[in-house]
C-alpha cells in the first residue's frame, strides 16, 4: 500500500528543543532559600542543559549512568533533569527526607555517579559520603559551584540519540516497609504521560499558564511538571523552601494561575490565610494528590472560585492515574454535588485503564458500591522495578496491583477508599480509615487525624482515632464524636479517640500508619478493659 507517516523516537530532549524554539522567552523563576529571586527562561534552560551535558561527559558519565539530585525545587534542578537526560544519562531524584539507611541504600542501589545537591543538605552529604560507594563527583547547586561548572563549557553539544524505550529517570517509592523500590521511567513513557497531562481535562497547561508546583521535584517524577511545562510553554515558578508566606507572596507577585501539591501544603496555606487575611489572588486551578484531599479543603478552595483537580496516582504510574475534571453536566450540578464529585479521585485520561477486583481476582462491576483491590495498566505504568530479580510485577494481562482499595462509579470515576493494608476489618466488614480521617479533619479544631485498627476480642479490629488539635484549640472527645456521627455510619465510629501532639509521616508527607500500628499494637480499648474488669468482678 502507498502512503504512510513519518516517525521520530519520542525522546525527552525533544521537549527542551521544542520549548527553546517555540517558547524560548517564557520564564522560569526561582525564589532561592537566601531570599533572592533568580530568573531564566526555556532558552536559558536549554543552553545550560547542553553545557551540563558536556560537563557530565567530562566527568566520565556514560550513557545509561545515573545522575542523582538531592534538592528542592528550583530551575538549576530543571537544568539537571535535561542535562543528565540529554547526554543519555538517567536523572535520579533522591528524597532528602528519607532516613539515612534508606538514603545510603538508594544511592548505592542506583549506582549513582554524580550528586547535585542543595546547600541545605550539606550535612546529609557530609554524613553519608563515606557510605555512598559509587558517587564520584559532588556538586552543590546553590553555592556557585553549579554555575562555575556550566561556565567551563561552551554549550556546543548535540543530544545523545537512541531508542525511545531507553530509560531517562529513576525514582524510588518511599516504601513504609522493606527497602525502597526504584521505578525506571523511559523517554517514551515520559513523553506520552506529559502529553496526557497538559490536556484541559488533566492539568490544563498552556502558554498562558503560570504554574507554581509545590510538589517537590523528588516526589513521583515531579508530577512531570518539568516535562509537561516545557511541552506546553508554561511559565514555571519554584520556591526552594516550602514556606506558606513565601509561596503566597510568589503566587501574587508572579500572578500564578496553577499550582499542584499534596493536601498538607494547602492546610498550611489556609493557616497563613487565616492569620494574615492574605490569599492567592490569581489561582484558577489546583491539582491535589498524593493522598486523599479532605472535603473541607476542597470546599474551601472551590468557594474561592478555584477549580480543584483531585488526582490519584503513584510513583509506579508516572504518576498520573486519574484526575477529576468537570463532567458534561457540571453546570446543572448543585455546589454540594460538585464537592461530592471532586472528593472522589476523578477519571482516567486516555492511556490508563483501571479495574477493581475481589480477593479472588474477579473483576467487579462499576456500580459505585463494589469495593476491591485497584489494578491499573497502560504505557506509563510500571512493568518491573529497577534491578528486581523477581521479574515483572504485573500479571499476564499487564495489570499492576496498586495496593489501594477502591470503588469505581458507573461514570468511570474512581473512589479510593483505603490502602489495602490500612482498612480496618471489623466483624468481616471494612471500615475505611481514610474516610474516618477525612471526616475528623472536617471537625473545627482538628488539625490532623489518623485512624487505625486495634485488636478487639469480638470484632477482630475496631477503629482507634488519634487526633492532633489545632494550635489553641481545646476540643474534647465528645465534640469529635458528635461531628463524626454526622458523617459516617454508626458502626464506623471509633471505639476510642486519643489526643496526641503529633503524628508520624513518611518522607512524602503521608501518615506513617505502620509506625502507628506498631505503637498501638498492644493497645487495649478502654471499653474492652472495662468489660473485662466487669466480667472479672462478676466471677
Ligand atoms: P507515592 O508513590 O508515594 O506517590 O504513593 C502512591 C499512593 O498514594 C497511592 O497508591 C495511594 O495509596 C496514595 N494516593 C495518591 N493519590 C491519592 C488520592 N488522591 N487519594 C487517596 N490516596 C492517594
Amino acid at each position: 500500500m502507498f502512503g504512510g507517516m513519518q516517525d521520530f523516537e519520542l525522546r525527552v530532549p525533544r521537549l527542551i528543543d521544542h520549548a527553546e524554539r517555540e517558547h524560548g522567552g517564557r520564564e522560569l523563576v526561582t525564589a532561592w532559600a537566601d531570599g533572592t529571586i533568580g530568573r531564566t527562561n526555556w532558552a536559558g534552560i536549554a543552553r545550560d542543559a547542553r553545557k551540563l551535558a558536556q560537563a557530565l561527559e567530562k566527568m566520565g558519565v556514560k550513557k545509561g549512568d545515573r545522575v542523582a539530585t538531592l534538592a528542592m525545587n528550583h530551575h538549576h534542578h530543571v537544568v539537571a533533569f535535561y542535562g543528565a537526560i540529554g547526554m543519555g544519562g538517567v536523572i535520579h531524584t533522591i528524597n532528602p527526607r528519607l532516613f539515612d539507611e534508606q538514603l545510603v541504600y538508594i544511592a548505592n542501589h542506583a549506582e549513582d555517579q554524580v550528586l547535585f545537591y542543595d546547600k541545605a543538605f550539606q550535612p546529609i552529604v557530609d554524613r553519608l559520603k563515606p557510605h555512598w560507594t559509587t558517587i564520584r563527583h559532588y556538586v552543590c547547586f546553590d553555592d556557585g559551584a553549579f554555575e562555575a561548572l556550566l561556565d567551563g563549557e561552551d554549550g556546543d553539544y548535540r543530544w545523545v540519540e537512541g531508542p525511545e524505550r531507553e530509560p531517562c529517570m529513576l525514582c524510588y517509592t518511599s516504601g513504609t516497609t522493606g527497602n525502597p523500590k526504584g521505578v525506571l521511567y523511559e523517554h517514551r513513557s515520559s513523553i506520552i504521560h506529559a502529553m496526557a497531562l497538559i490536556a484541559p481535562s488533566c492539568f490544563d497547561l498552556a502558554p498562558t499558564t503560570v504554574a507554581l508546583p509545590i510538589v517537590p521535584m523528588f516526589h513521583a517524577a515531579a508530577w512531570a511538571m518539568p516535562f509537561a511545562g516545557a511541552m506546553a510553554g508554561v511559565k514555571l515558578i519554584y520556591a526552594q523552601v516550602n514556606d506558606p508566606v513565601l509561596l503566597c507572596r510568589l503566587m501574587n507577585d508572579e500572578k500564578v494561575t496553577h499550582s499542584a501539591g499534596v493536601p498538607t501544603v494547602w492546610l498550611s496555606m489556609f493557616q497563613h490565610m487565616d492569620a494574615t487575611g492574605i490569599a492567592p489572588k490569581y489561582l484558577k486551578t489546583i491539582t491535589i494528590g498524593g493522598s486523599a484531599a479532605p472535603r473541607a479543603m476542597i470546599e474551601r478552595l472551590m468557594k474561592m472560585g478555584i477549580r480543584v483537580g483531585h488526582a490519584w496516582g503513584m510513583t509506579e504510574t508516572s504518576p498520573i492515574g486519574t484526575i477529576g475534571a468537570p463532567p458534561a453536566r457540571w453546570d446543572e450540578m448543585s455546589f454540594e454535588e460538585k464537592v461530592d464529585l471532586v472528593c472522589k479521585q476523578g477519571r482516567v485520561p486516555f492511556g490508563v485503564e483501571l479495574r477493581v477486583v475481589d480477593d479472588e481476582g474477579r473483576p467487579q462491576p462499576r456500580d459505585g458500591a463494589s469495593s476491591g483491590q485497584l489494578q491499573v495498566r497502560g504505557p506509563w505504568v510500571i512493568r518491573q522495578y529497577f534491578k528486581d530479580e523477581r521479574g515483572d510485577c504485573i500479571d499476564d494481562d499487564c495489570w499492576f496491583d496498586t495496593g489501594d482499595v477502591a470503588v469505581l462509579h458507573p461514570c468511570g470515576t474512581l473512589q479510593i477508599t483505603d490502602r489495602a493494608k490500612d482498612v480496618i476489618k471489623s466483624g468481616g466488614e471494612w471500615i475505611s480509615s481514610v474516610e474516618l480521617e477525612n471526616a475528623a479533619v472536617g471537625c473545627p479544631g482538628v488539625a490532623e487525624a489518623a485512624a487505625i485498627g486495634v485488636r478487639h476480642p469480638k470484632w477482630d479490629e475496631r477503629p482507634l482515632l488519634l487526633v492532633v488539635r489545632k494550635e489553641g484549640a481545646s476540643l474534647g472527645e465528645a465534640v469529635v464524636r458528635a461531628h463524626l456521627a454526622n458523617h459516617v455510619a454508626k458502626w464506623w465510629l471509633p471505639d476510642e479517640i486519643l489526643f496526641v501532639d503529633s503524628l508520624p509521616h513518611t518522607a512524602t508527607g503521608k501518615l506513617l500508619k505502620t509506625a502507628l500500628r506498631e505503637q498501638y499494637r498492644d493497645h487495649v480499648l478502654a471499653s474492652v478493659a472495662a468489660e473485662a474488669q466487669a466480667a472479672g468482678a462478676q466471677v
